[in-house]
């Protein structure tokens, strides 16, 4: 498949190779096509696929998931499914440090 132009700002793209990084881990070399005005890189569906396939290989699929903010006593907090716990090597007691990034986004850092 060949794309000449930026979904986002119709820039011109051209064909390169990319580190390909999920979660601050890079998963290799990709063949993308990166746009010359804003950066955007674009992958096709044939590369796409296999992106997904380092992905499952490095157990870092499918790792982003819904949460539900539950309440304990006076506090709220947010449950964490098992497989972004254990990703993250997230423990009952460990200290994390909470901020948000914007009104719609929090950042939890594991110390
Ligand atoms: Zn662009």
């Amino acid at each position: 498949m060949e794309i000449s132009k930026c979904d986002e700002c119709n820039g011109k793209v051209v064909k390169k190779e990319v580190d390909f990084k999920l979660y601050g881990d890079v998963l290799g070399k990709f063949p993308a096509f990166v746009c010359n005005k804003c950066g955007e890189e674009i992958f096709d569906e044939e590369t796409s696929d296999k992106i997904d396939e380092a992905a499952k290989k490095k157990g870092l699929w499918g790792l982003g998931a819904n949460g539900k903010v539950i309440r304990v006593g006076s506090s709220i907090a947010l449950v964490i499914n098992k497989k972004i716990a254990q990703f993250l090597n997230l423990k009952e007691g460990r200290e994390v440090y909470i901020h948000p990034e914007n009104k719609n986004r929090i950042i939890i850092d594991v110390q």
